[in-house]
């Protein structure tokens, strides 16, 4: 366990001036054992005492972490209330950080000389004829490995090896870049000829890297629809960044880091991208951050964790659909990738871009209030390809032949049947995986998971029901445990019925589904892409994996099933999540030559989350959600910070977590807004019970230092009960 304490070391002589912060050193510690390994955290002039320790040598299996990174290590462990080694361990991905992942390396075999050859070649005569053809072979293909070279003519290594011995070739060992684009063929691409409004962006852009000290402002929102060509416009300013020898990262949520996304970047900057996400192989992550780690690459896409990049002359940090929640990590340290740009960028001297058609009301805020400098890109790049037409569907009127409310509206059914007949395609989005939400039977039960307090989620491929909170899978039950019969009802729908409902309306048409049930690898994701894109789809149905990103001409029609999803959640961010959600989704359609059409059903047609999406308006959903806030005093007008607690015996944890309250309302009278700690709306996820208590206030740095001593302090002492702080929190629940 972390013991989130600073201990002093001496340097020794040998290694003055070597030591610097970031570096993992090993130290002795404790009685009479191995020195463990330790992070240096700063580096003091000669102190009082005399009776420390000294450190015993420098780890050198791991590379050490960028002092301007551990500077960064350090805001994140005080500010999300975490320990520094929690903090510091992100900074590095595991495959670098374990030190078991080596460099791939392999052999290849260079003649000596051309002179050396002949000589050989002339000496050997019929006596070597393996050897002669080897060395044939290696005139037309120098550098071959010796696979190569034996399966061309037979000549084994320890021949090979004998060569090098009388000097005639040499076998290097080189390193050999386990590279994730190894088998794909990108077409490079030049910089298009902006629109006026890009333009206008763009000039914003080069006078702040420029001159960023200016105002003061280091931040840009840039704030265009779908289509507007914002990505365009981070390429031209990493070019200039790169041609002013900078570095650059590019962060895009985990979710849209398709490759398609990434293409862009190499096709334009071929291999001076690096690529950094999760679903790299261990080998790869290890390459691809050496390659930064090295200086050897100067721009790094990727999730969440590419923010650590340990670039040396950062200059550009791209925040790409910066309101969207996956930023934030959701084990600690509880960072949001998002807004730690923004400190780095401020620590280290480079612009920050945050990018979004649908920005959240903390950086639209920020913009507003002059913190952030704004850019806007109001209209699609070729004004001839207009937004879609938005059109609501109230469910409430649509009925089926046995009265009840049908998951497809007529509207829908003869929208995707015209799609069909014309050869266009339609996406069909529902945010649930799963056959149906849950089983319910006749006498109203309703199975459940039992280390869990939500109902199991039905799976009818596979038959069974599965609890999407803990993964507990068990077979889909037939008769009620509760009543005996077994008159199951499906309540609520999923992406896998809607599939199954689909093919039964629309019979004849090519159907295909991308949710995590489908896509359980990158590989397949890119399968049903590339068909859909050839035009071997007419219907694509899926999840959020679909709204964001895809750009496809021929998609015509965007069917939204059910608006309201996310919309009676018992969060202050439902409906902008809803707002931002809809108008990702709506920007699927119509990016091509054929004007686009989106169809929202939905219960609630005057919600304004659902009427400001259909009319493409932000600034209408600012207008109306951010006086709620105001009034409400929640963020952007208060930072929430959510205390969390958990355990087995909820009594004690309602005690304890009430005892914590107090100290806190006590310590920190208003303006500070602490509430009691509640059960969870989930009151239970693997068996333990979880409160919540909610804490909205001004900006406060002696309230977080506070708050942090509170959370070290209980790790120490508090043994049944577990609490922690979720900063800057975006989840409820
Ligand atoms: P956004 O990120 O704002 O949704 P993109 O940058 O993905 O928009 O642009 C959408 C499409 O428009 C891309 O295929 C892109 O190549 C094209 N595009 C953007 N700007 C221009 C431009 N100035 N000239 C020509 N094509 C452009
Ligand atoms: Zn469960």
């Amino acid at each position: 366990m972390s013991l989130d304490r600073t201990f002093d070391y001496l340097i020794p002589e040998r290694l003055v001036g070597r030591i610097r912060p970031g570096m993992k050193v090993n130290v002795p510690f404790g009685k009479g054992r191995k020195p463990r390994p330790a992070t240096v955290v700063r580096l003091i002039p000669r102190p009082e005492r005399s009776d420390l320790k000294e450190i015993v040598d420098i780890c050198d299996d791991v590379p050490e972490i960028p002092a301007s990174l551990a500077r960064l290590g350090e805001w994140i462990a005080d500010y999300y209330c975490c320990t520094r080694e929690q903090a510091l361990k992100s900074l590095l991905p595991s495959a670098v950080r374990s030190g078991k992942v080596k460099p791939k390396k392999i052999r290849r075999c260079y003649l000596a000389s051309p002179e050396k050859a002949a000589e050989y070649l002339a000496k050997a005569g019929a006596r070597a004829k393996v050897r002669a053809q080897a060395i044939q072979f290696l005139t037309l293909h120098p550098g071959a490995q010796p696979d190569t070279v034996q399966a061309a003519t037979g000549a084994k290594l320890p021949q090979l090896r004998a060569l090098a011995k009388e000097g005639v070739l040499n076998i290097e060992e080189v390193r050999a870049d386990r590279d994730p684009f190894r088998n794909a063929v990108i077409q490079p691409t030049t910089p298009l000829k902006l629109t006026g409004e890009q333009g206008a962006a763009m000039e914003r852009i080069f006078s702040m890297l420029g001159d960023k000290r200016s105002d003061g402002r280091h931040v840009l929102l840039l704030h265009g629809v779908t289509c507007s060509g914002k990505t365009e416009v981070y390429l031209q300013a990493i070019a200039r960044v790169l041609e002013e020898g900078g570095d650059a990262i590019v962060l895009v949520p985990e979710i849209s880091l398709t490759p398609q996304t990434v293409t862009r970047f190499r096709a334009r900057f071929g291999e001076r991208v690096s690529v950094l996400h999760s679903g790299l192989t261990q080998g790869e992550r290890y390459d691809e951050w050496m390659k930064v780690y090295r200086g050897e690459v100067s721009i790094a896409v990727g999730a969440r964790s590419a923010l650590f990049a340990p670039f040396k002359n950062l200059k550009l940090i791209i925040v790409d659909e910066e309101h969207d929640s996956s930023y934030k990590q959701s084990e600690a340290p509880r960072y949001n990738a998002r807004d730690v740009a923004v400190v780095r960028g401020r620590m280290e001297g480079a612009l920050v871009i945050l990018g979004s058609a649908t920005p959240s009301l903390e950086s639209w805020q920020n913009a507003v209030s002059g913190k952030y400098a704004l850019a806007s890109l109001p209209n699609r790049w070729d004004p001839s390809i207009v937004l879609p037409h938005v059109e609501i569907v109230d469910m409430r009127l649509e009925k089926d032949e046995e009265d009840r409310v049908p998951m497809f509206s007529k509207r829908l059914v003869e929208e995707v049947r015209n799609r069909i007949h014309a050869g266009e395609q339609s996406i069909l989005f529902l945010n649930k995986r799963g056959y149906s939400r849950q089983l319910q039977c006749a006498c109203g039960h309703v199975p459940t998971c039992p280390d869990c307090s939500v109902a199991y989620t039905y799976h009818k491929h596979s038959a069974s029901l599965i609890c999407h909170f803990c993964g507990r899978i068990v077979p889909a039950i037939t008769t009620c445990p509760v009543c005996g019969q077994s008159e199951f009802h499906y309540v609520g729908t999923g992406t896998e019925r809607i599939e199954s409902l689909a093919g039964a309306l629309f019979q004849g048409a090519r159907i295909a589904r991308m949710d995590s049930d489908t896509m359980t690898n990158p590989q397949k994701y890119e399968e049903v892409l590339s068909k859909f894109r050839s035009g071997g789809i007419d219907i694509l149905i899926g999840t959020q994996m679909i709204a964001k990103g895809l750009d496809f001409p021929n998609v015509t029609l965007v069917g939204v099933l059910n608006a309201d999803m996310g919309l009676y959640l018992p969060d202050f961010r439902a409906h902008e999540r809803t707002f931002q959600l809809l108008a990702q989704v709506a920007g699927r359609a119509g990016r091509g030559e054929v004007h686009g059409q989106v169809l929202i059903q939905t219960f609630s047609p005057e919600n304004p989350a659902i009427l400001c999406a259909a009319e493409h308006s932000c600034a209408d959903f600012f207008a109306d959600e951010l006086p709620i806030r105001k009034e409400l005093l929640f963020p952007p007008f208060s930072h929430l910070t959510v205390l969390h607690f958990d355990g087995e015996d909820p009594v004690q944890i309602e005690a304890k977590a009430g005892e914590l309250v107090r100290r806190i309302a006590e310590k920190f009278p208003e303006p500070l807004e602490i509430g009691d700690a509640t059960p969870a709306p989930i009151e239970r996820i693997k068996g333990r019970y979880r409160y919540l208590a909610t804490v909205r206030t001004p900006p406060n740095a002696a309230f977080r230092a506070y708050l942090r001593s509170e959370v070290m302090n209980w790790r120490r002492t508090v043994k049944d009960v577990e609490f922690y702080a979720d900063v800057d929190a975006l989840s409820l629940l």
